[in-house]
This record gives C-alpha cells, structure tokens and sequence, in this order.
C-alpha cells in the first residue's frame, strides 16, 4: 500500500514538474517574440517616416502609386506586429497598465477622429453620446483604452455597410468613490452568428477568413482588448444578431481625476442666451 501512495507522490511530482517545464518555454517563447516585434517594429518605423517623406516630394504618378502601396503595406504590417506585441506581452505576463489622470473626451474624439476617414470614405455616420455625469477626467492608461476604442471602432466600420456606427458612454458613482464606466459601440452590420459569439474573444478567432482577406487583420484584436478591459477592472461582451448588427459593451472602473478645460469651454460668454438651430438627417445624431 505505502509503495502505490509512493508511486502516486511521484507521478504527482512529476506532472507538476512538467506543467512547470511548460509554463516556463511558454513564458520564454513569449518574451522571445515581445523582444523580436521590438526589434522589427524599429526599422519598420523608418521606412514608413521615409516613405512618408518621399511622398512629399515630386513623384510622376506612377512612382506616387507604388509609393502608397509601401506605406500602406508598412502601415498593415506594423498594425499585425503592434497586435503580436501586445498579445506576446499579455501572455508572457508582462503587460502594465500606467496611472495617468486623463481627458476621456480627448481620448474618445482621438480614437474617434482616427477611424473617421474609414468611415466617411464607406458614407457611414459615425456619431457619438457621452452622458452627462460621466467624468471628464479619470485615472488610468489612455493610450490602452484608446486602443481598445479603435478597435471595436474600425471593426465596427470594417463589417458595416451603411448605416451608422454610434459610441455611447456612461458611468455609474460606486460607493468607494469609483466610477464604473461604461462603454457602448453599435453597428448596423452584417452581425455575427449565434454559435461564433463565445469565441469571439480568443485569439486567432476570425468569423469569415472571405473577409478577413479582404480587409486584414489577426483576430487578435478583440483578444486583446478583453485582456486589457479585465486588467482595468472590468468585462467585455457582445450582443449580436446575423444581418442586424453588432453591439459591443465593455466597463472599466477608474477614479475621476481633475483636468484643465479644454478650449471650447472657456469662452462660453460667446453663446450665452443665443439660440441654436441644428439640422441633420440622422436619427442618433
Ligand atoms: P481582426 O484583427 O481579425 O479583426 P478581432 O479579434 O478584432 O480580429 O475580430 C475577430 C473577428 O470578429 C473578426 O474577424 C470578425 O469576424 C468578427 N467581428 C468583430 N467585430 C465585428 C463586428 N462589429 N461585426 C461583425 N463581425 C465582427
């Protein structure tokens, strides 16, 4: 009897071993690929400052086309290492969020302002709402949240044909003077089926690769993104129906932080009394 508990010991000794063995070679294979995206993403930085320099300069139309296509091809490339980046950096357990007080509205209109073209150049309406007690400044990593932004964002653009892509924000006062924000993105896209839902944020998971070839991408963005919105405390999920859009929702929790008034808001004189009238042929504007 003492031998079998012995021999049980000992392969119990041995399977811890290994998950140990194997915990580390991941844990290396990651820092491996933190410090290679590192390494790669640095000259690739150069060639996109000198391809953008180039095309300042006075090119016949032919030389302008397959300038665009280095920078846009570069652009594509850095976006795939930025995302392998992150993601080696999460699993190898090394991703770090900064304590920063921050303008949220800044941080919405930067993200918003970038996928703005995409979504002009598709005629979507891309519109946006921020409820009243959401504060202007928190604390937190503004850099990761606008990632995360993006991202829904330009996915959101990605698979929307027409109709309009809106981002809602709201926040809830928790009693330990945090404020839980929350974060809403809604297409009118083509929606992803019921039985894709739940893998939607593991990695490498893309729904359609017909769509994928068209318009890139890892499927590791949203991965990320649930990475980043559970280190800020919070949680990330989606409601869709095939043919009838998307809507992604995710929380953070964060603390207000005061921040300077941004410009707009110290001449306020100008328009105090005036009356306004505001036409568009948009219902959520
Ligand atoms: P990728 O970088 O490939 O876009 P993501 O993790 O961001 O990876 O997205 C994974 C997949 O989820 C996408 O390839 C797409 O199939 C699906 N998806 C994400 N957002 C939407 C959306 N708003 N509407 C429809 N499908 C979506």
């Amino acid at each position: 009897h003492l031998g079998r508990v012995f021999e049980r010991f000992r392969a119990g000794r041995q399977l811890i071993f290994a998950r140990d063995e194997a915990e580390l070679a991941n844990r290396s294979k990651s820092s491996f690929l933190a410090t290679m995206s590192h390494e790669i993403r640095t000259p690739l930085n150069a060639v996109l400052g000198m391809t953008g320099l180039l095309l300042e300069t006075n090119l016949d139309p032919e030389q302008r086309d397959y300038a665009t296509t280095v920078r846009s091809s570069g652009e594509s490339l850095l976006s795939i290492i930025n995302d392998i980046l992150d993601f080696s950096k999460i699993e190898a357990g090394h991703l770090e969020l900064e304590e920063v007080a921050f303008d949220l509205f800044e941080c919405l209109e930067g993200a918003l302002e970038l996928v703005a073209p995409l979504a002009a150049s598709k005629g979507l309406e891309l519109a946006y709402s921020v409820d009243r007690d959401v504060p202007e400044g928190i604390l937190g990593d503004s850099t990761r949240l606008r990632q995360i932004l993006i991202n829904i964002l330009s996915n959101a653009i990605k698979f929307t044909a027409r109709g309009e892509v809106v981002l809602s924000v709201g926040a809830d006062a928790l009693k330990n003077g945090q404020q839980q924000l929350c974060f809403t993105i809604q297409d009118s896209g083509i929606g992803i089926p019921s039985d894709r839902l739940d893998q939607l944020f593991s990695p490498f998971t893309q729904v359609d690769s017909s769509v994928t070839r068209r318009f890139g991408g890892t499927g590791l963005g949203l991965a990320i993104c649930k990475s980043f919105v559970e280190a800020m405390g919070g949680h990330i999920e989606v409601i869709s129906e095939e043919g009838c859009g998307s809507t992604f929702t995710f929380t953070i929790l964060a603390q207000s932080a005061p921040v300077p008034p941004r410009a707009y808001e110290k001449a306020p004189e100008n328009f105090a009394g005036k009356k306004l009238l505001l036409v568009d042929d948009n219902a959520a504007n």
